[in-house]
């Protein structure tokens, strides 16, 4: 069986043809690097995604938190993690990377913070 995928590893978006016999990965065509190869593969065995998306906070300067997924999620599973995550709502501080859920609906990502709460401006000097 073959299959096409459009990598989504670097802005080429190379249109790569999979060969599959059963379960198993043959060969794939059209990658422009090993990326591809591995984003195919994975494509074809275990399609999933980085999650991304904001909680609600109690910070009246950042109502919204965004935060994202630490390692891909099945992409059939994305919408039930949405869901899972708009009844969170985060308190008080957070640190950048900070887990915010740890271990979603069992399939073993952390969400994590993308942001520090309270924000806090980078320290430069004007040097004057
Ligand atoms: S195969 Fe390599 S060059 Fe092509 S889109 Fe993927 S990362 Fe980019």
């Amino acid at each position: 069986m073959n299959r096409e995928v459009i990598c989504i590893m670097c802005h080429l978006g190379c249109r790569i043809e999979v060969h599959v016999e059963g379960q198993e990965f043959k060969q794939v065509e059209g990658e422009r690097c090993k990326k591809g190869v591995k984003y195919a593969q994975q494509e074809v065995t275990f399609p999933g995604r980085i999650l991304t998306t904001t909680v609600t906070t109690d910070s009246p300067e950042m109502p919204l938190l965004p935060v994202r997924s630490d390692k891909a999620i099945p992409r059939e599973r994305l919408i039930e993690c949405m869901k899972h995550i708009s009844k969170y709502s985060v308190k008080g501080s957070v640190k950048l990377g900070q887990t915010v859920i740890e271990n979603i609906l069992g399939l073993g990502a952390d969400i994590i913070a993308c942001r520090t709460i309270p924000f806090e401006l980078p320290n430069i000097r004007t040097g004057v």
